[in-house]
């Protein structure tokens, strides 16, 4: 697709006056020699392969869209009701810019050459016929406005929501923000300043990170010549090879765009074939019920009394076979699935820990060799791991599992340095990374710590945490167990 099409000179010229960049601001932003941009931009000299991809990556993150017959701006402006998010993406092009003009003067101001949209809106009749309007005279360029419609159709006269710029850059900015809209919506049910008590000292200890997965991210270094693998430490120079592309949560998971740059060739193979099975194994049933496809075809479990599966003939429909299932009182459904297959449970936190090694700041690396050795190696110091606090939280679903980081500012006898939450769908998994130098004890329990809980304070918002134990070095058997309520959530205990 577009992607395989290197941009032509003067589409990147045209990029970089949508963005009112000079050339020293793409040079530097794309890791590339400003010569090298204006010789490109001159059409003098084609750059190497790796520097035009540069180019064109650091422009496209930016939001611009390269076309057949020129480029095109995307906004991206995410919608927040207390029913869930949705994204709409308008993109104009330098001769077009009616959409988003029309679009700015619905739900902000217009005071050329600025635009500010406002945060906070309320579906009024008088909102609902601007927005028809809008739709009709743009919807048959851009057809995805009509979600636009549909979405103030669900929503009920009064009801406030939410308008952001960009979409939350970490779940605790996600909650912030529904606890906002809450508040506006059921201005008596909440007190105004419980989010803010929820997170205050948690940012006041930690840094966060959640790199966004719906596009193109790329972490580390652009340039093949400067990349250190994460995880052997070797350069071009001393034998690594950078020719595969290396996700930095498992394809097999959802995502497509989330990639590290300095992992090898080598390791990349390595942990593709040793410990990420092992994740995706234990996540099987719930790659069924999000639909996750891999390579164009969605997982199916198969087990000794049955199987578990999408019907793409009928609907996506999730059909569950088992010869064990039965049915209580209330209408819960349980089956076993009695998979059977063998993993080593270890390999399920090294597999989670890779995550958080993949999208953690470069500087942060220097404290936890001990960690790199032990996910790249196995090479551990004996004794127990700490335990991983797993639950099933109810969170819109996203197609692609989510990570995020929460990195320690400060030195602490008991809370972590690095606490990671990894979400697919509804589990959610809280683990520290273990064997850090900026560690003091061994963190077992660090989750039913005082301290720690008192500074995580969102996490008791879920109703129930389980332990588990992982650090097994041993080959064992999974049987899982399916549980739906009438509700029809999804529910499992994930533990092996
Ligand atoms: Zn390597």
């Amino acid at each position: 697709m577009a992607q395989k099409i290197l941009p032509r000179p003067e589409q990147v010229r045209a990029a970089r006056s949508l963005l009112g960049w000079s050339q020293q601001d793409l040079a530097s932003k794309a890791g590339v020699a400003v010569s090298t941009v204006a010789d490109f931009e001159r059409g003098q000299r084609s750059p190497v392969q790796n520097n035009a991809l540069a180019i064109q990556r650091t422009l496209e993150t930016a939001g611009v869209q390269f076309t057949e017959t020129g480029v095109s701006h995307g906004f991206h402006w995410t919608f927040m009701t207390e029913r869930g998010m949705s994204d709409l993406i308008i993109t104009f092009t330098p001769e077009a810019v009616e959409p988003v003009v029309d679009f700015a003067s619905i739900f902000g101001e217009v005071e050329p050459p600025k635009v500010a949209i406002s945060k906070i809106h309320c579906a009024t009749p008088e909102l609902r016929s601007k927005v028809t309007d809008f739709v009709d005279r743009h919807g048959a360029k851009l057809p995805h406005l009509h979600r636009l419609n549909k979405m103030l159709a669900d929503m009920n006269d009064g009801e406030f929501f939410l308008l952001l710029p960009t979409p939350p850059s970490s779940t605790a900015e996600q909650y912030q923000y529904e606890r906002a809209l809450h508040q506006l919506n059921h201005p008596q049910k909440q007190p105004l300043d419980e989010h803010l008590q929820l997170f205050g000292l948690l940012l006041e200890k930690y840094d966060l990170h959640n790199p966004r997965t719906d596009k193109r991210f790329d972490i580390g270094n652009a340039r093949t010549d400067d990349r250190t693998c994460r995880f052997c430490g070797r350069t071009k120079e001393t034998g690594a090879k950078f020719k595969k592309e290396a996700h930095a949560i498992p394809a097999s998971l959802g995502n497509k765009h989330l990639k590290l740059c300095d992992e090898c060739d080598e390791c990349n193979g390595h942990f593709g074939t040793e410990i990420e099975p092992t994740l995706v194994e234990l996540l099987n049933v719930q790659r069924v019920f999000l639909g996750i496809e891999s390579r164009g075809t969605s997982p199916v479990i198969k087990f000794p009394g049955g199987q578990l599966f999408r019907d793409k003939k009928h609907d996506n429909l999730m059909v569950m076979a088992s010869r064990n299932i039965s049915e209580d009182a209330s209408g819960v459904l349980r089956a076993r699935l009695d998979s059977g297959k063998l993993i080593v449970p270890q390999n399920f936190y090294r597999a989670l820990s890779k995550i958080a090694l993949s999208v953690i700041p470069e500087e942060e690396l220097a404290a936890l060799k001990k960690t790199i050795r032990w996910v790249r190696y196995g090479e551990s110091p004996s004794g127990p791991l700490p335990k991983i606090a797993a639950a099933v939280v109810m969170l819109p679903p996203d197609p692609s599992a989510q990570i995020t980081l929460y990195v320690r500012k400060e030195s602490s006898k008991t809370l972590p340095h690095v606490v990671c939450e990894f979400r697919l769908g509804c589990y959610l998994y809280v683990y520290a990374l273990p064997f850090s130098e900026r560690d003091d004890g061994d963190l077992i329990g660090f989750f039913e710590q005082p301290e720690f809980q008192e500074t995580f304070r969102h996490y008791a918002l879920v109703p129930s945490w389980n332990q588990q134990d992982y650090s097994g070095n041993k080959e064992i058997q999974v049987i899982q167990n399916i549980t739906l309520r009438p509700s029809n959530a999804p529910d499992r205990n994930p533990s092996p």
